[in-house]
């Protein structure tokens, strides 16, 4: 049944110092809305119980793409379309301007903002797989202060993070450090759903790797776990044996053991694990052709 919009509340705080001493004195009541993409929708299937909500549109302190030569930090309530116009998140990082381009459509991008996608902690999410392939650090504020933690640790079990009641995101932070590794680097982005636009991901896979620094290869896959995953074992094998058929095949006997996805209404457990499979491969055979390349100087 649909919500009823007069029993909810909302406070919106003009400036981040407001919001956070809000938070803090009553904990776990408001609930921050920014973009309100996913809040609207538990809203209007009647199912948001928090019928607080703190308005984080006044907040110019979690706007904004700001440069500068070690890194690049985005406010948590850009959008997507933000991200994407952005010409040197484009060029530097490309995973993330691919998963901006795949969220739903137009009209989701101009609204969607990233600290929404992030904090709403969905394993189908698609931006999350592209950041921590990119090492993205977060940025979490308090009344208390503020805290920075990789990216990567930030969800800890479906749909639990660590953000604490009384913490707002406030931005995402890319290190331009791989921007030194020049046009070597190699990303791949897919995601699969029903359809192009206006489609929850059955799967999303985001790839890193550099032919001349194996550390630096990444694999990491939305909605086939209880949080979006890095396969690290994955990786390691693949650092250790090369880009070779014989190494491919020992890479998605590992990815199996990785993966844990289940059947649900987008998809199954088997099409979920054989596309990923195929996903792995098409992307690490991209990656030697690259590397071939790279070593004939061409
Ligand atoms: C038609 C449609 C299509 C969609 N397609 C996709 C898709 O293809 N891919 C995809 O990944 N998602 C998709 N979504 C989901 C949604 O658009 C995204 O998750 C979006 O990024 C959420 O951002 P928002 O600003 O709208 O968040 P909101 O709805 O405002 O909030 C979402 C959650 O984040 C919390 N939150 C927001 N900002 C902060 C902050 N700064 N600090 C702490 N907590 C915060 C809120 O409390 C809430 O729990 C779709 C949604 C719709 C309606």
């Amino acid at each position: 049944m649909r919500g009823y919009v007069p029993a909810y509340e909302v406070k919106s705080p003009e400036t981040l110092t407001e919001a956070l001493s809000i938070l803090q004195a009553q904990p776990g009541k408001w609930k921050p809305l920014a973009g309100g993409t996913d809040l609207m929708v538990l809203l209007e299937s009647g199912v948001l119980e928090n019928r607080n909500l703190l308005n984080l549109q006044g907040l110019k302190e979690l706007t904004g793409i700001s440069v500068s030569p070690a890194e690049i930090t985005i406010g948590a309530l850009s959008t997507f379309r933000q991200i994407l116009e952005h010409d040197l998140l484009k060029t530097e990082f490309p995973l993330l301007a691919a998963a901006a381009r795949s969220i739903g459509a137009i009209a989701i991008q101009n609204r969607a903002t990233i600290g929404g996608n992030i904090a709403n902690a969905s394993p189908a999410a698609d931006s999350p797989p592209a950041l921590i392939a990119h090492d993205a650090v977060i940025e979490l504020v308090s009344s208390t202060g503020s805290r920075r933690l990789s990216y990567a640790e930030f969800h800890q079990g479906y749909k639990k993070t660590q953000l604490a009641t009384d913490e707002l995101i406030r931005a995402i932070i890319l290190p331009r450090t791989q921007a030194d590794t020049g046009s070597n680097d190699f990303f791949f982005y897919r995601k699969v759903g029903t359809r192009k636009a206006q489609a929850i991901s059955k799967i999303c896979f985001a790839g890193r790797f550099h032919p001349c620094s194996p550390g630096n290869l990444r694999l990491v896959f939305g909605s086939v776990a209880p949080t979006v995953l890095r396969c690290i074992q994955t990786e390691a094998i693949i650092q250790g044996g090369g880009l070779d058929l014989k190494t491919i095949q020992k890479a998605k006997d590992s990815l199996t053991r990785e993966l844990s996805p289940i059947d649900d209404i987008r998809s199954t457990a088997e099409y979920r694990l054989r596309v990923s499979l195929n996903l792995l491969e098409d992307f690490l055979i991209l990656a030697r052709q690259k590397q071939s390349h790279v070593e004939l100087g061409s």
